[in-house]
């Protein structure tokens, strides 16, 4: 039903509203890009290159890093928020395009997604994080596939603090079908970094030695 909207409505950038292309030629050049230097585990931008910054220091985080191609500014939500509600078809490859220059081709085997909540997923018909992941898997010659499921519904994340995100999402992943070693672990967003901790932690358990996060945006402090 999304898709027939789309083509039915007159299309609006959704980073500005201007009328014409899904996301426009002036938003796509000023998305904020991540550029270096940034924090080797998180990245999180910083001064000049740490392996630890102040937001993951003291953290047991699963995944061996997490690359991220734009800062998560109110154009780049709106962006995303019209991505997961309208299900829109053409952002993946562009936010995949986007993600392929910031973030270099990851050393894994396979390229895995974050699942859907099932309700939520449902209610949109469609799922960006593996929208996001079959595009990054086509342009970097990976195979991706489904290794990750919901154990239970969880609490949405959004509005959440620090200390409530962690618990809402413990035990909320398991693993099915063949793990390997190395493994790029997709997402939309970054946020807290505990949701894809928390599915990292299900893929090591499962036999991944390394886990490399790669999403589209990421809120910055
Ligand atoms: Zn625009
Ligand atoms: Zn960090």
């Amino acid at each position: 039903m999304a898709h027939v909207l789309d083509l039915l409505l007159p299309q609006r950038c959704l980073g500005c509203g201007h009328p014409g292309a899904q996301v426009c030629v002036v938003c796509l050049a000023c998305l904020p890009r991540i550029e270096p230097p940034m924090c080797t585990r998180c990245g999180a931008p910083t001064a000049w290159p740490v392996a630890r910054c102040s937001e993951c220091a003291g953290r047991r985080l699963a995944f061996a890093s997490a690359r991220a191609a734009v800062a998560y500014d109110d154009r780049v939500r709106r962006i995303v928020a019209g991505w997961k509600e309208r299900g829109l078809r053409g952002i993946a490859a562009r936010a995949a395009e986007i993600v392929a220059e910031a973030v270099p081709r990851p050393a894994a085997w396979l390229v895995t997604f974050v699942p859907p909540d099932d309700d939520r997923t449902l209610r949109r018909g469609h799922h960006p994080p593996e929208r996001l992941a079959r595009e990054l898997a086509a342009v970097w010659e990976l195979p991706v596939g489904r290794t990750l499921e919901r154990r239970r519904a969880s609490r949405r994340q959004q509005g959440l603090p620090l200390a409530e995100r962690r618990r809402n999402v413990r035990g909320a992943f398991r693993t099915s079908g063949r793990v390997p070693s190395a493994v790029c672990l997709v997402d939309d967003v970054y946020t807290s970094g505990s949701t894809v901790a928390e599915a990292a932690s299900a893929l090591r358990a499962a036999g991944a030695r390394k886990v490399l996060v790669v999403t589209f945006a990421r809120a910055v402090r």
